[in-house]
């Protein structure tokens, strides 16, 4: 079974967010079940250079208005990889989707587009030897793949359209239709018209012939008007092609006991062992160690999505009630601002690293007692899934992969010994201000702590039964959509 992932962002290439994660890793636990998965990703700097046995493979004079080499080769950790070397497309350096301003790049359209002209050209053998039996689009970058594949009238492979934020669309002005070599006809409800615009995840979600989200509750949630961000009626139309597969992570890079970013490895046999890494938090960030109460932490986007106005807002009773905050990340102005203040109003109590710093995220993970995660919405979440695997006790809203993620320390499941974290609803200050003296309490009873520490560092959160669902839902494409080429019927896939 061959499998093209076509993605805007590979780790350890390139990153934003979990989406990277997912196309670095999910092809390799795929390839241990006997699938030859390779990878298109646009070549941002630095790409070509990190790539490992990198050669030319093909060549396109015009991919959407300059020339363009495919490069073939190798991450690091092994995935295979083709990148898309167009330099007036993808040379620029910083953020993949954003200019210098912060603001979007008015070429994205087109950018994103080649994407998805390259993943369909590479899916109808047009451009390579190699010839997958699925393509699988990631995100709205990619959702074009899918429809030019439609649209093309040939034999095509099978196609998988992941939703892993429905929050962003790429909506673009119907006038670049021509521009996105997209036929007239192609611009209709059953089609990539949305809302008078060309919508790339919209055309993604009409043309796969399966559609997959990250999470169970995730893919129940974007099917209402609350959450579906105006694509839930097509969701619901759908349905029958809707499947919610769980993120896994990355058990090589996310293990306490081998963690090179760690100057503590521990195991849930010793968690005596994690206290260094808290003194050594507390002490890379100038936080009191004499302070006996919970370190709590936050690895996020700054965005409205992650409710972390609701941390600033719970910050004062969570110091008074002895605990200590740190935080990490970037994102909205406002926001780091008031972060900002927070730590330099409480110097000893509060300390924040307004910076993308993937190593001192492991520090972090290691050091904190419990991350805190009050998403307004989450498709699946990975930060709660590697403080799992670290002792350090998730505080979630309980919204999409959240909530099927986090077992509540409710009094049941401690008597049980089942839980693995702290759940609250909803996303509101006061909410979190109650479960945060739930936390308190239990971090007051060190042994019934160690319990839930050590059930959450022991649940399973690998790869393996994702990929095997995915591995699953291929397979029952590509025997049902020779049907589907054919007669342009869809695929019908319970997985
Ligand atoms: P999202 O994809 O919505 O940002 P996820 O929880 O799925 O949220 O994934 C976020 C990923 O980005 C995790 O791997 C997290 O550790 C990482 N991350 C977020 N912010 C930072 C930061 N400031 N520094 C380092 N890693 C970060």
């Amino acid at each position: 079974m061959k499998v093209l992932f076509v993605t805007p962002e590979l780790f350890p290439l390139v990153k934003t967010g979990g989406l990277a994660d997912v196309s670095g890793v999910l092809p390799l636990a795929l390839a241990r079940l006997g699938m030859d998965v390779k990878v298109l990703l646009p070549a941002y700097p630095g790409v070509l250079e990190r790539l490992e046995s990198a050669v030319p493979v093909a060549s396109v004079d015009d991919l959407f208005g300059g020339p363009a080499r495919l490069v073939a080769g190798r991450t690091a950790t092994g995935v295979a990889v083709f990148a898309i070397d167009a330099p007036h497309l993808f040379a620029r350096p910083g953020n993949p989707y954003l200019g210098p301003d912060g603001k979007d790049r008015l070429d994205n359209p087109q950018r994103f587009a080649a994407l998805g002209w390259l993943g369909a050209e590479i899916g109808l053998g047009r451009l390579l030897d190699w010839h997958p039996d699925v393509v699988h689009a990631h995100d709205w970058h990619a959702g074009l793949a899918p429809a030019y594949l439609a649209l093309a009238g040939a034999r095509r492979p099978a196609t998988v359209q992941t939703i892993h934020n429905v929050a962003f669309q790429g909506n673009f002005p119907a006038r670049l239709l021509r521009a996105l070599r997209l036929p007239p006809s192609a611009f209709s409800i059953e089609g990539v018209e949305f809302y008078g615009q060309i919508g790339f995840l919209k055309a993604g979600l009409h043309f796969a012939d399966h559609i997959t989200t990250v999470s169970p509750t995730y893919a129940r949630e974007i099917q209402t008007p609350e959450h579906g961000m105006g694509l839930d009626g097509l969701l619901r139309h759908r349905t029958k092609q809707l499947t919610g597969i769980l993120n896994g992570i990355d058990e090589m890079t996310w293990n306490p006991a081998r963690d090179p970013h760690i100057p503590s490895r521990y195991r849930g046999t010793k968690l005596a062992n994690k206290a260094p890494n808290k003194a050594a938090l507390q002490e890379r960030l100038g936080l009191d160690r004499s302070v006996e109460g919970p370190l709590f932490c936050v690895v996020s986007r700054l965005a409205y999505q992650k409710g972390l106005d609701l941390v600033l807002a719970a910050l004062p009773d969570l110091l008074a009630a002895g605990g200590q905050l740190a935080l990490l990340g970037t994102g909205e102005a406002g926001l780091e601002a008031e972060f900002r203040a927070a730590a330099a109003a409480a110097p000893d109590r509060v300390a924040c690293v307004l910076d993308y710093d993937e190593r001192l995220s492991h520090l972090f993970q290691a050091g904190a007692d419990a991350i805190i995660m009050p998403s307004r919405f989450e498709p699946c979440g990975l930060t709660q899934l590697y403080a799992q695997r670290y002792g350090t006790l998730p505080i979630v809203s309980c919204v999409g992969g959240l909530a099927d993620t986090v077992i509540d320390a409710s009094e049941a499941a401690l008597n049980d010994g089942v839980a693995t974290g702290f759940q609250f609803a909803p996303p509101t200050a006061t909410a979190l201000g109650l479960v945060l003296s739930r936390t308190f309490d239990l971090f007051a009873q060190p042994a019934a702590w160690r319990r839930v520490q050590r059930r959450a560092m022991t649940r399973e959160v690998g790869w393996q039964r994702p990929a095997e669902r995915y591995a699953a839902l291929y397979r029952r494409l590509v025997s049902s959509t020779g049907r589907a080429a054919a007669d342009g019927g869809e695929a019908d896939v319970e997985v």
